[in-house]
């Protein structure tokens, strides 16, 4: 069997130098170029080696694929149901201007693949291409039904993407029991070791205008009921607020690894201490053990000797599962009574517990090649496409693997300037996952 197999990391650097190549930006509106070109290679991708795919069009140019595969297995295996493994194909938009090379052009340079989507998330669709491809050439097809998803719209909150295939296609997903998409399985280095992290977990997020409404008047005067002087008050008091270190399941067995490595005891105590362990990782560390709310946006006024009817702000308003009765008990205490708190997006946190045959084969699959990692479930700051999918009751795991060097700043080239990923961690992530998918 062995000498039959095709390489499954052969061909994922030429793939996401393809996928770079085609601009999917995503605008957050009708303007950019949408994700019909991309969806289209991938379902050419996928016919070559005889897997059949949808695409499905939410609007004109917005286009997702769907496509089955596996699951001729009659042993014990099916029984856990299918396996969701989903990638977005939209990216966000790239100053070219601000880069060392054109973020559309797929370069390979200093051992790195270049480029809008390097590492968000045209590399996972890559290597879920490359070793699908490779296995279905070998005929190594899993047993366990698998569902293989390419999503538009994620960076816009998927709305034209993952939801509408929840909403409207439904039956494509049906009996899938565990998704596997972004953001986890990548590398980060502490005191010398590698510990390859696994999204087990996603904030909430509440996106809020805030309004203080007082009396109008002329700005020479006294005036008591100033909108701008009360809305400012509550800004600078959410703005200020030290919110309190949260532990949830995930980071709690994260910070016990670190912990280890470290020579202590993991406590909310020391969590910030051992967050810094990871270096430049611990921007977004910091921010999963505790709640954060963020003044983004302020609007008031239209002349300096007017004091206007109303003044708005907005916030950004981010959230731990097991943690949302005390964000919004205490978000309210901060704005006061004065001020109407709306929402213009309010999407919940998630936390998938991190046991089981699907966490065991992650595991296993990593240190098959890699033995002397440490793999670790963490929370992750933001929110992916995971969030619609687990709305039919799948269990959620972000897992697309890069054994990355100890001193990239990994977490920096999400959305980023001169986002790269680098060629081998490319080629690891395909071997780890095709040993992964021999486990499902
Ligand atoms: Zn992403």
């Amino acid at each position: 069997m062995t000498d039959t197999r095709v390489d499954p990391a052969g061909e994922v650097v030429e793939l996401c130098r393809d996928l770079i190549r085609i601009d999917t930006s995503n605008y957050g509106s009708d303007e950019g170029p949408g994700e019909r070109k991309a969806a289209e290679y991938v379902a050419t991708l996928l016919d070559e080696v005889g897997i059949e795919s949808r695409l499905y069009e939410s609007e004109a140019g917005r286009t997702s694929v769907v496509a089955q595969w596996g699951g001729s297995g009659s042993d014990a295996s099916s029984d856990r149901g299918g396996l969701l493994l989903h990638g977005h194909l939209d990216v966000v938009p790239a100053a070219a201007e601000d880069w060392q090379v054109d973020p559309f052009s797929g370069e390979v340079q200093d051992g790195y693949v270049w480029g809008r989507g390097a590492v968000d998330m045209k590399d996972f669709d890559a290597m879920l291409l490359s070793v699908v491809r490779a296995r279905q050439r070998s005929g190594r097809i899993p047993e366990r039904p698998i569902t293989l998803c390419f999503t538009a719209d994620e960076e816009a909150g998927g709305h034209l993407g993952a939801e509408v295939l929840v909403e409207r296609h439904a039956e494509e997903l049906e009996g899938c029991t565990e998704a596997v998409g972004e953001v986890g399985g990548f590398s980060a280095t502490v005191r010398g070791r590698r510990v390859y992290l696994i999204e087990a977990a996603e904030k909430g997020m509440a996106w809020m205008r805030l309004t203080a409404r007082g009396r109008a008047g002329h700005g020479s005067m006294i005036n008591h009921e100033n909108a701008v002087t009360s809305l400012a008050g509550a800004v600078a008091r959410i703005g200020a607020h030290d919110w309190p270190v949260r532990l949830t399941p995930a980071m709690r067995t994260l910070l016990a690894s670190i912990g280890e490595l470290a020579g202590t005891e993991a406590t909310p105590e020391n969590a910030e201490a051992l967050v810094e362990e990871f270096g430049g990782a611990a921007r977004m560390m910091g921010a999963v053990i505790r709640n954060t709310c963020n003044p983004t946006m302020l609007g008031a006024g239209y002349k300096v000797n007017v004091i206007p009817t109303e003044a708005t702000a907005h916030v950004d308003g981010r959230f731990l599962p097991g943690y949302e009765d005390e964000f919004f008990a205490t978000l309210a205490e901060l704005v006061g009574d004065d001020i109407s708190i709306e929402y213009v997006s309010n999407q919940p946190p998630w936390e998938t517990p991190y046991d089981g045959a699907l966490v065991d084969a992650m595991t296993r699959s990593i240190l098959a090649e890699d033995d002397e990692a440490i793999v670790a479930p963490y929370l992750m700051s933001g929110g992916t496409d995971a969030k619609h999918f687990r709305k039919l009751g799948m269990r959620s795991y972000g897992f697309a693997p890069l054994r990355l060097p100890a001193d990239l700043d990994f977490t920096a080239l999400f959305h980023g300037v001169d986002e790269r990923v680098p060629v081998d961690a490319l080629e690891f992530g395909a071997r780890v996952f095709d040993r992964f998918l021999d486990d499902v």
